[in-house]
């Protein structure tokens, strides 16, 4: 599967991509998939947060974005982007299933 740019409608590779996301005021939201280029939060940098898509596909990379949400959980954070988060999910996990299958195939 090819991951698309959320932004730019273009494929973008695992090198050139980021999940990112704004915790601006306490409220997680805008995660989406895209070239780093192309994050365009309309919030303070400070509050934009992403991790590379080839850190965040390996299983490593994934469980550690799970502590990411975690500790903005214990802080009191609120999920206002089920959707996004939930299509974002998605694609990292078809594409890791589809990375695990090619493996025991081989
Ligand atoms: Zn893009």
């Amino acid at each position: 599967m090819k991951f698309i740019c959320d932004d730019c409608g273009k494929e973008v590779s695992l090198q050139e991509g980021t999940l990112s996301w704004s915790d601006e005021g306490n409220s997680l939201r805008g995660f989406r998939i895209t070239h780093k280029i192309d994050q365009n939060h309309s919030c303070d940098p400070q509050h934009v947060g992403y991790i590379h898509l080839w850190i965040v596909t390996g299983l490593t990379g994934f469980t550690k974005f799970t502590e990411i949400l975690a500790d903005y959980w214990a802080k009191g954070y609120t999920l206002n982007d089920l959707a996004g988060l939930k299509k974002a999910l998605n694609q990292i996990g078809l594409y890791i299933w589809e990375q695990s299958k090619k493996e025991t195939s081989n």
